[in-house]
């Protein structure tokens, strides 16, 4: 006993006191890190202000996605462009060797949403798109992290290597599906991720999975008036189409959403339609529920083209599996959201949220920055997917949510186009940056924290076969 003691006590201190530098060193960074991200402030936020102005749809961020890579080119990363057959996909790093630590920017916009940076809703461009789910601060935030990454790097402060991914359409076909595809998350340590709220928070609740299709019915046209008998209507087995989908809704999981809208139906009255056409998303909190959805989907398209003697064609064009949560890694986030506080909005900030939601007739709570308290995952993810789904079962994935719009604001919706063209916006923004900042120097610097991260993966994918449900080839937009 005396001679064991006499040897673990001083290597318990010993541990201690490297935990104790290790700790106190990656504070420094971390502040060096916040310190660099304040350097950058002003270009960051502009480079927020022209994505929000240029305000480009899925697969058309070409000024969007330009202006961030010219600029992470400019810093010093290596870009590559055009990645995964997407011209506005690309993928910037920096540094060498491991650990590699993937982040991930977005900058598509939403059609129609056009709103000037005002609490009240007025187009910018009537009819333009605009940054309904604040897509414009997710890009900049990503690439801000991964700037004061390198700064940190260039100093000698930090070792290994950060990417930075340039992942377009994550509101259509979901650009991170094809980047998967083609291998771009390989070799990756651990990826970082967030998206802008109404809340401060960890983020561990997860997505829906999702499967996006088209139904097409092919039937024979005739005059509707003149000889109805020769005509097979292609309307008319999309209404038994829609109606079966609608039947099926009381026989499903309340975790299931289903919806679709109308591409084609017919032109004219007096002509049989030979051609309809409907979108539907389907989703459930599990990849595996959405397959099930999706071959039912399939017998009620064939039923429907039974019943009005036309033929059918469901395609499926993409879709993106649930999100993996990472609860170590979490946790890490949350520790450094914590360790930031909450973001301070003004006065004038306030007001300018508490007039939205009276305009949008939800309470004037105004914005809440705090951060919010630890809270264990649902077992199953409110309503939404993404494509940070598909990344998260490659690579063990985690990320947050900052506030940047107000408390119970609709989504993809004006409100959040407004408060992401202003400093409500940028502030969110400034903040999701440094949160991620400061996770990765923990992820940098602490071997351990990084290796717990990854068995937790390890343990959580050992029986998963990752299959997109994307459609071979180039993504391919079913409505422009
Ligand atoms: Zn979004």
């Amino acid at each position: 006993m005396k001679i064991r003691s006499k040897s673990v006590v001083p290597l318990v201190v010993g541990l201690l006191v490297a935990v104790t530098m290790t700790f106190g060193a990656s504070v420094k960074k971390k502040e060096l890190a916040v310190a660099s991200i304040e350097n950058h402030k002003t270009e960051i936020i502009g480079l927020s202000d022209q994505v929000w102005a240029f305000a480009e749809t899925a697969l058309l961020e070409t000024r969007s996605s330009k202006l961030l890579a010219d600029y992470l080119e400019s810093q010093g990363f290596k870009v590559e462009r055009g990645v995964a057959e997407m011209p506005t996909a690309f993928v910037a790093s920096y540094g060498s060797g491991r650990p590699v630590i993937g982040i991930l920017g977005e900058y598509d916009a939403l059609p129609g949403l056009s709103q000037k940076a005002q609490p009240s809703k007025e187009a910018l461009t009537p009819g333009a798109p605009g940054h309904g789910c604040g897509h414009n601060l997710l890009g900049t935030a990503a690439l801000g992290a991964a700037l004061s990454v390198k700064d940190l790097m260039a100093a000698g402060q930090l070792k290994g290597t950060i990417r930075f991914y340039g992942t377009p359409a994550e509101e259509a076909v979901g650009g991170k599906v094809y980047m998967v595809r083609a291998g771009l998350f390989k070799d990756l340590d651990v990826c970082l991720a967030w998206h802008p709220g109404d809340k401060t928070r960890a983020a561990v609740d997860g997505s829906q999975a999702i499967v996006e299709c088209t139904v097409e019915f092919y039937g024979k046209t005739a005059h509707a008036a003149g000889d109805p008998w020769n005509g097979r209507s292609a309307v008319a087995a999309l209404e038994f189409f829609t109606t079966g989908l609608n039947r099926m809704r009381e026989f499903v999981k309340p975790t299931v959403r289903m919806h679709y809208t109308i591409l084609n139906g017919g032109d004219v009255p007096n002509v049989v339609p030979a051609y309809s056409r409907v979108w539907f998303w389907l989703r459930d909190s599990k990849g595996a529920g959405v397959q099930q959805l999706l071959e039912r989907a399939r017998r009620i398209a064939e039923g429907a083209a039974l019943m009005a003697e036309v033929e059918s064609k469901v395609t499926v064009h993409s879709g993106n599996w649930e999100t993996l949560v990472n609860l170590t890694g979490a946790k890490v986030v949350f520790a450094n959201l914590s360790w930031l506080g909450p973001i301070a909005f003004t006065a004038e900030e306030q007001e300018f949220a508490k007039t939205i939601q009276k305009a949008t007739g939800i309470p004037a709570k105004g914005l809440d920055g705090a951060v919010r308290p630890w809270k264990d995952p649902l077992p199953d993810p409110e309503g939404g997917s993404t494509d940070v789904g598909d990344v998260s079962w490659q690579v063990p994935t985690m990320g947050l949510e900052a506030t940047s719009a107000p408390l119970d604001a609709p989504w993809h919706a004006w409100p959040v186009v407004a408060c992401g063209g202003m400093s409500i916006g940028h502030k969110a923004l400034i903040y999701a940056a440094k949160a991620l900042a400061a996770t990765m120097v923990d992820l940098y610097e602490n071997p351990k924290t990084l290796l717990a991260v990854q068995a937790e993966f390890r343990e959580k994918t050992k029986d998963v076969v990752y299959k997109p449900f994307a459609a071979e080839g180039p993504p391919v937009l079913v409505k422009h």
